[in-house]
């Protein structure tokens, strides 16, 4: 992906280093029980972002000073490079039907940070939250990210659109309609309609990428197969198997790794947004 020199977006927080628990912080066994709540009980993420918030205590504020290597400072400025991307972007598709776009923050946090969806821990992974309508990315994801066999900057470009396209579900209205059709479901219909909004927000990150591509051709060769990797690696079925859980579609709540990749590949592929209606 073709990124040094372009605009970077002034949308972007930094509050690295600047908030503490009160007691011990989570490590990847607090990511690895997060998941395993979230596939054993069909919980939703922010739900355990909250169970989490109780479990550890009071968030304070930290006075050392943060410093981040010259590496996270590239992809601190990359990540900034992209999201200016989504809000020229979707900016340009709002535009185009007469609407238009107000983009979301985009708080980039170390270990945890308030938020109004709860305490934001690094142990829920990348979020977003339409109460405040900002995305939570702690950057240290993105090695966990490589981890689970997803690498490139198109990866994390898709991590950071798959997002973006949970705001645009909020600003059109999908998110509260699927909400609201939630609350009068049970368990299985809660999972089954979060995966539908899930893959709905991969396939307008694949939109994203027709787009921008279109509009300053920044994809390299081997960029779009980055992707389609990233979309495969945080597929239910894999995160279960690598957390050593059956895979169970009752337990869904993103999609299968060939769901996502081929929604990915249909926002890529779209004509219109109407590609990426899920039926609800
Ligand atoms: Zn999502």
């Amino acid at each position: 992906m073709l990124w040094k020199g372009r605009r970077q977006s002034s949308n972007v927080e930094d509050r690295r280093g600047q908030f503490v628990r009160g007691g011990t912080a989570i490590g990847g066994g607090g990511i690895i029980m997060a998941l395993i709540a979230v596939f054993l009980f069909g919980q939703d993420p922010l739900v355990v972002l909250e169970n989490l918030q109780q479990q550890s205590g009071a968030v304070q504020r930290s006075d050392q000073p943060y410093q981040p290597s010259a590496q996270e400072q590239e992809v601190f400025n990359f990540v900034k490079v992209v999201l200016a991307d989504t809000e020229d972007t979707w900016g340009q598709i709002f535009q185009q039907a007469g609407q238009r776009y107000i983009p979301p923050s985009l708080v980039i946090f170390t270990d945890m940070t308030p938020t109004a969806c709860g305490t934001g821990q690094s142990a829920s992974g990348p979020f977003y939250c339409p109460g405040d309508q900002k995305i939570y990315l702690d950057l240290s994801f993105l090695n966990q990210l490589q981890s689970m066999g997803a690498s490139g900057d198109l990866a994390v470009a898709y991590v950071i659109a798959h997002e973006v396209g949970h705001h645009v579900q909020t600003i059109t209205g999908v998110s509260s309609r699927i909400r609201e059709l939630q609350s009068q479901s049970g368990r299985s219909g809660v999972n089954a309609l979060q995966v539908k909004m899930e893959l709905q927000a991969d396939c307008l990150a694949g939109v994203w990428v027709q787009h921008t591509q279109k509009r300053t051709q920044f994809l390299e060769s081997g960029d779009v197969e980055e992707a389609m990797q990233a979309a495969a690696a945080v597929g239910d079925d894999n995160i279960m198997r690598k957390s050593g859980i059956p895979p169970r579609r009752e337990a869904f709540t993103h999609g299968s790794s060939k769901e996502r990749m081929e929604w990915f590949n249909r926002g890529f592929k779209a004509r219109t947004l109407e590609d990426c209606e899920t039926g609800v």
